[in-house]
């Protein structure tokens, strides 16, 4: 795994001009020199190794000499949706996701839902996942969506191959993990779970119950063990 240090910018140019927030972590945090080499990714997948040119008192300047593929991006898109968590449990969420390779995480609002979400919140996500994006070695930060009702957030993820409804109070596992392939999107609840209304909605659209057991999980424990077991299932964890 390459040890340089990585990058997000929005649009690759030659040479480019780094600076910002990226700025200021890469001179006060990294201290990145003159000459280093670094990795600079605009979100394509692509990775453009660049050679630090000069250092100013705001920004510094790089120029690409090379280009190469991510390696370390999933094959198979995997959306995360889950209810919004209270405190910093949503962030834990969105860094493991990340780290498990998930293409994208929704959150969203629910019947049981007691922590509530702005826009400086879902900026902070997004920044979060940024950083996961980064230490992990990915190429691409997978967005961080919010949707104010339930029945959006499962729209948002109709056209998946696999709808995974994971439900406290399910019976049994209506998922065949063993002959899981292809796009997949994993729901869970808050804190305060899911209502049978919305257990109803989800069944309506398609979705397929999973069970984990007869214990109860927290949110973030049911989060993270079943991105893990579907990207493992899905070939992606190898
Ligand atoms: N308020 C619910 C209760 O007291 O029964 C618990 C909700 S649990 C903390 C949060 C979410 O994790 C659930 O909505 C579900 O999506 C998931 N979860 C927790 N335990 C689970 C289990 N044994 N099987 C399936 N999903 C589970």
């Amino acid at each position: 795994m390459s040890q340089h240090r990585r990058f997000f910018v929005d649009k690759i140019t030659q040479p480019l001009e780094i600076d910002g927030e990226e700025f200021r972590h890469a001179i006060g945090v990294l201290r990145i020199k003159q000459n280093d080499t670094i990795i600079v990714c605009d979100g394509s997948g692509t990775e453009y190794l660049c050679n630090v040119d000069s250092i100013g008192k705001k920004s510094f300047s790089a120029s690409v000499f090379d280009t190469r593929p991510s390696q370390t991006e999933a094959q198979t898109d995997v959306t995360l949706l889950v209810g919004y968590l209270k405190g910093d449990k949503t962030e834990l969420v969105v860094q493991k996701a990340v780290e498990l390779g998930l293409k994208r995480i929704v959150v969203f609002n629910s019947k049981f839902c007691s922590a509530y979400m702005n826009e400086n919140k879902l900026a902070r996500l997004n920044k979060v996942s940024q950083e996961a994006s980064k230490q992990c070695g990915r190429a691409i930060a997978p967005k961080v969506d919010y949707f104010d009702t339930f029945q959006q957030a499962l729209q948002s993820v109709e056209h998946c191959k696999n709808k995974l409804f994971a439900c406290e109070f399910a019976k049994e596992n209506a998922t065949d993990f063993g002959v899981l392939q292809g796009s997949t999107a994993i729901v869970v609840g808050s804190e305060g779970g899911f209502s049978q209304q919305e257990n109803d909605l989800a069944m309506q659209m398609g979705f397929s119950t999973v069970f984990l057991g007869k214990r109860i999980l927290r949110a973030e424990t049911a989060c993270i063990s079943l991105c893990a077991i579907v990207m493992h299932r899905l070939g992606e964890l190898q």
